[in-house]
């Protein structure tokens, strides 16, 4: 009870972010009718040097590369294209990288992806059952296959490469 009532009364000492306990500190100020608390009389010797510099909200963090490489990815969408995506008129599809192929493709790498997944989890539970019983996989897929669940996960990867090509063919942008 007693460290519940401490964490909902701890406050934070605004020149360097750390918890403080009100109960626990002498290290005091009061700006504009309200008390700060500090960890130690550096922090508020800091503050009531400038309250207000340590009372405005600090500037966002700085991004890691992710958050930049995002940013430069907008920066340059916008210059670009306007913020849209563009609109690319290409010309009619023809021999066999034609769009038609490709959407069979795409049929295929889609059931594909699913019967690797459905393979994996069938084999899944013929592996656990017989080794439970201290037995031989030798029942469902395992009857068919030597490894069904690396097959599955083969078939998987495939569908996903295939989807890659797709992907990377009807995005023009990203090519
Ligand atoms: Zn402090």
């Amino acid at each position: 009870m007693k460290s519940l009532a401490t964490t909902t009364k701890a406050l934070i000492d605004p020149v360097c972010g750390m918890k403080v306990d009100p109960d626990k500190t002498d290290l005091v100020a009061t700006h504009q009718g309200r008390s700060y608390y500090f960890c130690a009389e550096a922090c508020r010797k800091a503050f009531e040097a400038n309250p207000q510099k340590h009372l405005e909200p600090k500037p966002a963090k700085p991004k890691g590369w992710w958050g930049r490489y995002l940013e430069r990815m907008a920066k340059s969408n916008k210059e670009l294209f306007g913020g849209t995506r563009p609109h690319v008129t290409e010309p009619e599809p023809s021999g066999p990288m034609g769009n038609a192929h490709f959407s069979q493709l795409r049929i295929i790498s889609d059931m594909r992806v699913l019967g690797g997944l459905v393979l994996f989890a069938v084999s899944w539970k013929v592996l656990f059952r017989s080794q439970r019983n201290h037995e031989l996989a030798v029942t469902g897929p395992y009857a068919r296959v030597r490894h069904p669940q690396h097959t599955a996960f083969m078939m998987i990867m495939l569908g996903f490469l295939v989807q890659w090509l797709v992907w990377r063919h009807d995005s023009p942008v990203l090519v």
